[in-house]
């Protein structure tokens, strides 16, 4: 066994391997940018090497940097992660010249999963079922547009180089097929540098189910069953389970065959995953291996009671598996939601800023919070958006949900905004609980699952206003110094109520309450919407805990940097307060007028219309990329853009305005 490995990542997979890395006595060194130089992994590892500036292009990419790292600090062997360099042929090769272990499978098996259209030949010849499609080297845009139209529509364009559902369009009828190219081989070129594409048959109801498969140096090979994660936003995960629920025993034991044959075929060593479309049928259909642990993994762990991660450092050591075959079987059942900053309501917007609130659900036998980051971490625009992964098991899949819904509400974070309350939307929804599942299940179920507003309006309000009231007025926490009136920060006056009006904007309305203050410790009257509603409260730092017409209730709120905002964290959700100024309360709310602010920094791809030119509503008008995605802008209403400040290829600050857009007037009598 090794002694000393070095990982070669960031964020909580960085953390994970670490923390397996301790429990087996191995010694670990991180590896560092600008941006993470008080990271989490950095802190938890036992050296730590800088490799660079912050994007990711100039340290965690950049191979040489890292292999002298590990040659530097004595590590014998590497741990790639998932994502950065592990599916990387050359760094790998680059770890082999240099007598370092890649924690990882052989060079060749790398690279024939690495592109898309070369693994289709490799299974069709072992056997393995595919979809039906074109993956042939002859690029023509015509022959395969001729592919397209042979197989009939709706089919799905994939990048070759793929990954992360990048490079990825369906095409519903051959009209829109040229389009669909263009856009996906542009998407390819820019993530992957390499723009070949194939295309499938679109399957339009299929569940995406994968096998962990491992196998060792010495030609043995297991599956560790499968997980479900037909959840996904724009073909990209969102929550996870293990097992799949509503499958035989057989169809298991096929999949689970299917892996590790497929596995074997390119003589694979180390934890890899066969990802399958699983048709409602029952058949299955081998979509593409991944040459990594999963970020999806734990589920399996949880599942099974194994150590994947040990697994990898056992196998790449040259050990045997741990367990044959039939010493495997699952226990329970386990989900994963991965908490990410953006915005579910916004088009799943990245969002950056200070995790000024980090409280995390208590971790036991069935919760487990896989995270690379602390309260008062940023997230910066520089990697990927994850915050954690909250992973949660049970005797059986209903508990296993009721629980992951609990944990849910218990994780409270702000200073970004987060998909957490999109997350519970999800996992406590009738459809999910009956685990109707397919790709489009958030398309399908948009209606539950977006802008749900799950909080008690008034009972908000009145947390609200109690809020401010204890935090500017009452602050003072020694009781004897409180109840001396010349101590008193309150507006008391002699035969006045003492009351406090607030104009709060919620979800985009403003409403008013008022809190008023009685003498002597006498409590609070709450007033809203003619009602006057008598009340207790104290708080303590982040805490209020409230008496409201009697029924006892305890929240948590949390400020901003600037203070013009709040949120409150209840078991209902979270809410965000604005206090609005008395003297503007009536902002210009122009619509469109934020339309064409750049959302964050990024690159202008493309300006698809000209100055003064007729656009209709929902035109594309701005394509910008950020944070390594694509967001088009599209046009508000018919009109047109009457002043253009940005063009292809310019580098925007978030907040730049890029352009003026101004909407046909209508006829008043419309
Ligand atoms: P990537 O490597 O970019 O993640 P995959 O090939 O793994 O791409 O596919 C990602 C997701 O796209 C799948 O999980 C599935 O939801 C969907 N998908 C892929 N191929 C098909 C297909 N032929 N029909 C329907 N959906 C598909």
């Amino acid at each position: 066994m090794f002694n000393k490995i070095l990982i070669a990542n960031r964020g909580e997979i960085a953390c994970r391997v670490i923390k397996t890395a301790k429990q087996m006595g191995i010694r670990t060194v991180a590896v560092y940018s600008d941006a993470d130089r008080t990271a989490r992994h950095v802190t938890l590892a036992d050296e730590a090497i800088h490799i660079g500036s912050s994007p990711s292009s100039d340290s965690y990419l950049v191979g040489e940097r890292i292999v002298n790292a590990a040659l530097k600090t004595g590590a014998q062997a590497i741990h790639p992660g998932y994502g950065f360099l592990s599916e990387n042929a050359d760094f790998a090769q680059a770890c082999a010249d240099n007598d370092l272990v890649f924690i990882g499978p052989p060079i060749n098996a790398i690279k024939a999963m690495g592109s898309k259209s070369a693994a289709k030949n490799i299974m069709s010849d072992a056997d393995v079922p595919l979809v039906p499609g074109y993956h042939g080297d002859d690029q023509n845009p015509a022959l395969i547009k001729q592919a397209a139209d042979d197989m009939g529509y709706p089919v799905l364009l994939k990048a070759v180089a793929g990954g992360g559902g990048k490079g990825m369009r369906q095409v519903w009828s051959s009209d829109e097929f040229e389009q669909a190219l263009n856009e996906a081989k542009r998407e390819s070129m820019a993530s992957f540098g390499n723009d070949d594409m194939l295309v499938e048959k679109y399957l339009t109801q299929p569940r995406h189910i994968e096998v962990q498969v491992f196998c060792d140096q010495h030609g043995n090979g297991v599956y560790l069953f499968e997980r479900d994660c037909s959840v996904q936003r724009r073909h990209q995960k969102v929550v996870e389970e293990a097992p799949a629920p509503n499958i035989t025993q057989e169809q298991r034991e096929a999949m689970g065959e299917t892996a590790v044959r497929a596995a074997q075929a390119i003589e694979y060593e180390g934890a890899g995953t066969v990802e399958f479309l699983f048709d409602s049928d029952g058949s299955f259909y081998f979509m593409e291996m991944n040459t990594r642990l999963q970020v999806e993994h734990p589920v399996t762990e949880m599942i099974t009671g194994q150590d994947l991660v040990q697994w990898q450092l056992q196998v790449a050591s040259g050990e045997t598996l741990p367990l044959e075959q039939q010493q495997l079987s699952i226990h329970g059942h386990a989900f994963e939601a991965r908490v990410y900053a953006e915005d579910p309501d916004n088009d799943f917007l990245p969002t950056t800023g200070t995790l000024t609130t980090l409280r995390t659900p208590e971790e036991n036998d069935f919760v487990r919070v896989d995270t690379g980051v602390v309260e008062n971490d940023e997230v910066s625009p520089f990697y990927d958006p994850m915050i954690a992964k909250l992973i949660v098991w049970d005797k059986d899949r209903d508990h296993a949900l009721a629980r992951t819904a609990q944990a849910l509400r218990d994780y409270q974070i702000h200073g970004v905004t987060t998909n957490l309350n999109f997350l519970h939307n999800i996992v406590s929804c009738a459809p999910f609980a009956n685990a109707e599942l397919d790709t489009g299940f958030i398309e399908k179920h948009a209606d539950a699952l977006f802008n749900q507003n799950t909080i008690d309006l008034d009972t908000a309000l009145a947390h609200a206003g109690l809020y401010l009231t204890l935090k500017n007025h009452c602050l003072v926490s020694d009781d004897h110094i409180k109840s001396d009136p010349w101590n008193s920060r309150n507006a008391w006056r002699m035969n006045q109520a003492n009351c406090h009006r607030y104009e709060l904007q919620i979800n985009n309305q403003v409403h008013s309450v008022a809190i008023e203050e009685l003498r002597a410790d006498q409590g609070f009257v709450v007033h809203l919407n003619e009602q006057a509603i008598p009340a207790q409260a104290t708080l303590n730092d982040k805490h209020l805990s409230c008496t409201l017409d009697g029924h006892k209730q305890k929240v948590l709120v949390s400020d901003n940097i600037n203070a013009d905002e709040f949120v409150i964290f209840s078991e209902h959700g979270s809410i965000t307060v604005q206090p609005v100024q008395p003297d503007c309360g009536d902002e210009d709310n122009t619509a469109g007028a934020n339309h064409f602010v750049a959302p964050m920094n990024g690159t202008i791809i493309e300006v698809l219309v000209g100055l003064n030119e007729a656009v209709s509503k929902d035109q594309p008008i701005v394509i910008m990329e950020a944070m390594k995605m694509q967001h088009t802008m599209l046009a508000p209403a018919d009109g047109m853009v009457s002043e253009l400040y940005c063009q292809q290829g310019d580098l925007v600050d978030g907040g730049t305005q890029l352009l003026n857009f101004e909407a046909n007037q209508t006829s008043p009598t419309q």
